[in-house]
């Protein structure tokens, strides 16, 4: 928890900026700066409650973890990217476990369902975001993953409603939660045991780093949590994790516009008679569109002057890719993953539309 004595009910951007920072000390920073070390000074008999090496612990990660814990509203443990965080909850299943997870979400947890998972004798059930379909597959499971929204199809389910019945199936319930983050959603307030969320994208926020976490609810699953990422090493840079704490303070900002570009985007994308399919949650950066090929969406995005033909999204400079370049997701040929950044509105919209135009 976060030394920092401040009131109650505080809104998102006093939160964001607030969160982990140290108690006020005279002559010290606001924000201490990263924390390098392999080990520290250990002299004699251990003592776990101090730092000893740093795949145990730095003191860097920790402020970082008491500001998205406050942000999640339980306990975070970082970890050196989405993945290790994922990885951290879903490969301790067992033989005879039963995992639930979307067939059309992020594909690193069907990844590791396929490669790991399965040949280990874990049942592994792939369902579409879809609350029925998630509904169906619940019985006997012993965990169920929900990606809401989802990446890249941003379809979304009734996660309260699903945990509550997951659990009381005696399901674990993870949500990750890297679309919307936990200024807009806060699955363990919604029933979930676990939310992960890659930090890579719009916590973060600059394109310039890596990392994951996992928040929980009750201490033992921390502690657990903590446990794995010593024994297997996925442990976040402590430059990594300062960085991603100090762009932590202006996330609401960004976020702020980075949902008012969306929405202008997709109120332009809408009103086109050469785009289909225009989707947007209604939180995030991210919006999804439709063009009739391969090659028009690939002239679009080579027409734009300010968005960045990259992979990832949260950024705050717009960025877009063909899906489908990747081969891993059920897409169509045309489809755009759209970031909106923190641009002004009216110049991302006349960039997004002359490329329209110039590629029709
Ligand atoms: N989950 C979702 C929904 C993602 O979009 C991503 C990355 O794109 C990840 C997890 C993995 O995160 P990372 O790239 O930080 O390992």
């Amino acid at each position: 928890m976060t030394d920092h004595d401040l009131p109650g009910a505080l809104g998102p951007s006093t939160r964001a900026v607030h969160a982990g920072l140290p108690a006020p000390a005279q002559g010290e920073p606001f924000l201490p700066g990263p924390v390098f070390a392999s080990p520290y000074h250990l002299q004699g008999p251990v003592d776990a409650s101090r730092f000893v090496y740093q795949r145990y612990g730095n003191p860097t990660w920790d402020r970082l973890e008491a500001a998205l814990g406050e942000l999640e509203g339980g306990e975070a443990v970082v970890f050196a990217s989405g993945m290790a965080a994922v990885s951290a909850v879903v490969l301790p299943l067992r033989a005879g476990d039963v995992l639930v997870a979307p067939s059309d979400g992020y594909p690193g947890v069907r990844a590791i369902a396929r490669e790991q998972l399965e040949p280990r004798g874990v049942e592994v059930r792939l369902v579409p975001t879809d609350d029925a379909a998630v509904r169906a597959a619940l019985p006997g499971a012993t965990m169920v993953w929900l990606e809401s929204p989802s990446n890249p199809g941003l379809d979304v389910v009734d996660v309260a409603a699903l945990a509550g019945e997951a659990r009381a199936g005696g399901a674990a319930v993870v949500v990750d939660n890297t679309l919307a983050g936990p200024l807009r959603q806060r699955p363990l307030d919604l029933g979930a045991d676990l939310s992960v969320t890659s930090a890579s994208k719009h916590l973060s926020g600059h394109s310039d780093l890596v990392l994951g976490y996992v928040a929980v609810r009750d201490r033992a699953r921390a502690d657990a949590l903590r446990a794995w990422r010593g024994t297997t090493g996925g442990i976040p840079g402590p430059f990594e994790a300062w960085l991603a704490h100090r762009s932590l303070a202006t996330v609401a900002v960004r976020l702020e516009r980075q949902e008012a570009n969306a929405a202008a985007l997709t109120g332009l994308l809408g009103a086109r008679d050469d785009v289909t399919d225009v989707r947007w949650p209604g939180v995030g950066s991210v919006v999804c569109f439709t063009v009739q090929s391969a090659g028009r969406a690939q002239a679009f995005l080579a027409a734009t002057r300010l968005v960045a033909e990259a992979t990832s999204f949260g950024g705050l400079h717009s960025s877009a890719e063909r899906r489908g370049r990747w081969g891993t997701d059920a897409v169509a040929e045309g489809f755009i993953r759209f970031s909106t950044g923190i641009e002004d509105t009216a110049d991302l919209l006349t960039d997004v539309a002359g490329a329209l135009d110039a590629t029709r």
